[in-house]
């Protein structure tokens, strides 16, 4: 766990989050300011940055996170779905810790 992280903290049950789904790899909440019907945040349990650090021996990380969002998408209104992953400020990333954004229920 890294110090300071809210995704880290909201893995180790330190503050509240509604959980969608979850296992050994990753865990899946309910984004706090929601920009669709849907939006949950894919989140790898290992603290990494962005997908620019991942390191080269964790592409299992980057698999869990991509099967993830499969397995969403067999849950009611989920079929149909956008990803997003934003990697660095200027792309929009204010959480650094890895997550891709899933919306759906358009
Ligand atoms: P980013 O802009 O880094 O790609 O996305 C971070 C996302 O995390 C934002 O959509 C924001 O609403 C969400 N977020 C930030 N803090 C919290 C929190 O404490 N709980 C939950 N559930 N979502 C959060
Ligand atoms: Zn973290």
């Amino acid at each position: 766990m890294h110090v300071n992280c809210v995704f880290c903290k909201i893995i180790a049950r330190e503050i509240p989050a509604t959980i969608i789904a979850e296992n050994d790899a990753v865990i899946v909440i309910k984004d706090i300011y929601p920009q669709a019907p849907i939006h949950y945040l894919i989140i790898p349990k290992m603290h990494i940055v962005d997908m620019s650090e991942l390191p080269a021996d964790k592409g299992k990380v980057a698999a869990a996170l991509l099967m993830m969002a499969q397995e969403l998408s067999q849950l009611p209104g989920c079929k149909q779905f956008k990803l997003q992953n934003n990697n660095g400020p200027r792309a929009g990333q204010v959480v650094f810790h890895i997550h891709i954004h899933f919306l759906a229920g358009f």
